[in-house]
């Protein structure tokens, strides 16, 4: 009787299900596009649907051991890896792009022991933020900082990007800083655990922002805090920017209470985001979250500070709409056109009003739709991001609101700024102007993943080609100008 000869993809197909169960391997096209993109509502464009970057597998270990022999079969293999979380963050961060296998990590979301004494928790990286902010919770304690996607989103996903803006981080730090360990799974399978000072080759600083391009995070252990017994809310409404940012400057850094969460947003954002809105064109938006005590004495500063600058008082009735909504209002700008053009700056406070002057302009008169909304982050940084409202079908403001978004890029860096957030798409803004980070980030990435097989495309290397890119602009901005 002759034996049917199996293929190479069925023989690492086999193998993959026996390390981590045939049930936790999927090769259907229908899972693999449901679990490869992201928020970016860009489908034609979208890197999920082009045919070289498409995945083979999704895999779902259960553990760190699993973890390591799956990785360390995709090298024997040599077979390209997506490490891949909820996929709730944008610029095709978690989308393949050499196909092979991605590894979700979703499966790993035990808590594995919380410490009251030490206010520590440890547990696998791909816990949602939810659970791991209710186990929590149940013992008296909170995470110190979270992105406000927290409602869909996982912890590992918030300590390989950036994590230094949303909740938590004006009061606390950001993610790094709550960071004690984590567990790294290297290209080749094998397995370290990389603590706050522990001299490695790879540095818990080099982990986040990497967007996982030194290997996959099985564990974290983290620093936390203790829930507090009051939260406060306070909005007010300015005429310029100038007032605006001042007050929110104020509540920043005043040492008695930091606002947990902080916001400006222009009077578009809050008009794409509520139905009824305050009237004045700037808000400032705060929550105070600390002992009753503490929190009293911020909502005297907060008014205090804006009356001097001439602010009006929102009603609470929309600043706990507000705080409901928080985790959803950046999609709710998604609802009201086919294609959300959205870019991320990470900008010093005290520049605010000078990137406001330089954007302001480009939208004058209205040319297209747009909002502004800045959060407030650690390290006396914000996120500023900018968003157009769409339709690929109208491809010269399409592309004009993408040269727009940009030129605003380029003033960043020119200004010693810089982008928040990286992905695939935004890569090519490090090869521009960060050459530092990418040599850096190269150099570590040579010692662990020379054949370039992990999280490919993110920082050290670019799927665009800078020329393309600098002429796309260029054309785009000059014939919107003038439609
Ligand atoms: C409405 C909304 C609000 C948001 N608010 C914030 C905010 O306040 N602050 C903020 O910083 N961002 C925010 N984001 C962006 C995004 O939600 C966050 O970055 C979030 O932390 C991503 O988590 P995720 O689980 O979805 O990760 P994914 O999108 O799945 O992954 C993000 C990156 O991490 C890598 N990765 C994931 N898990 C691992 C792992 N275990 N090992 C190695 N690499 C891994 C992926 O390859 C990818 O590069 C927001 C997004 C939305 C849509």
């Amino acid at each position: 009787m002759s034996q049917k000869k199996i293929t190479e993809f069925e023989k690492y197909t086999n193998e993959l299900k026996e390390i981590v169960s045939p049930s936790h391997v999927t090769t259907d096209p229908y899972e693999i596009e449901a679990a490869t993109g992201d928020l970016s509502i860009l489908p034609k464009y979208h890197y999920k649907f082009k045919e070289e970057h498409i995945a083979t597998h999704i895999v779902r270990p259960n553990n760190t051991d699993q973890f390591s022999a799956v990785m360390k079969l995709c090298k024997d293999y040599m077979l390209p890896v997506t490490v891949r979380a909820a996929g709730t963050s944008c610029y095709s961060a978690s989308t393949p792009t050499k196909g092979g296998v991605v590894i979700d990590v979703r499966r790993m979301n035990k808590v594995l022991e919380i410490d009251s004494e030490k206010m520590t928790v440890k547990c696998q990286a791909g816990i949602s933020w939810l659970k791991l902010i209710q186990a929590l919770r149940a013992k008296g304690l909170a995470p110190k900082c979270y992105p406000t996607s927290y409602k869909s989103s996982c912890l590992s996903g918030f300590v390989v990007t950036s994590g230094a803006a949303g909740i938590g981080q004006i009061k606390f730090g950001s993610i790094y800083d709550a960071l004690n360990a984590v567990t790294l799974v290297k290209p080749d399978g094998s397995v370290s655990r990389i603590q706050k000072n522990s001299g490695g080759e790879i540095t818990l600083a080099d982990i986040t922002g990497s967007f996982g391009i030194f290997g996959g995070i099985s564990e974290v252990e983290l620093n936390v805090t203790t829930l507090k017994t009051s939260m406060e809310l306070v909005g007010y409404g300015f005429h310029t920017m100038e007032q605006a940012s001042e007050f929110y400057r104020l509540l920043k850094s005043n040492s008695i209470d930091k606002p947990f969460y902080l916001s400006l947003s222009d009077k578009k954002f809050e008009g794409f985001s509520h139905v009824t809105i305050p009237s004045r064109p700037f808000f400032v938006y705060a929550v105070f979250y600390d002992d009753p005590e503490v929190t009293a004495k911020a909502l005297a500063f907060s008014k205090e500070s804006a009356d001097k600058l001439g602010g009006l008082e929102i009603d609470k009735w929309y600043l706990e709409e507000k705080w409901r909504d928080v985790a959803d209002v950046e999609l709710n700008l998604g609802r009201l056109c086919n294609n959300p053009i959205f870019q991320e700056y990470w900008i010093s406070d005290e520049k605010l009003e000078a990137f406001y002057e330089e954007y302001a302009p480009k939208v004058k008169d209205d040319k297209y739709r747009n909002a502004m909304y800045i959060m407030g982050g650690s390290n006396g940084k914000s996120r500023i991001k900018l968003f157009g409202l769409s339709d690929i079908e109208k491809s010269l403001e399409f592309f004009g609101i993408k040269a727009n978004l940009h030129k605003m890029a380029q003033w960043s860096y020119k200004n010693g700024e810089g982008i928040y957030s990286c992905g695939v798409v935004n890569t090519f803004y490090y090869h521009l102007f960060n050459q530092e980070k990418v040599q850096h980030m190269q150099k570590l990435n040579n010692s662990v993943d020379p054949d370039d097989r992990v999280n490919s495309y993110r920082i050290i290397k670019t799927k665009m080609r800078l020329w393309r890119i600098k002429l796309l602009f260029i054309v785009a901005q000059t014939l919107f100008r003038w439609a």
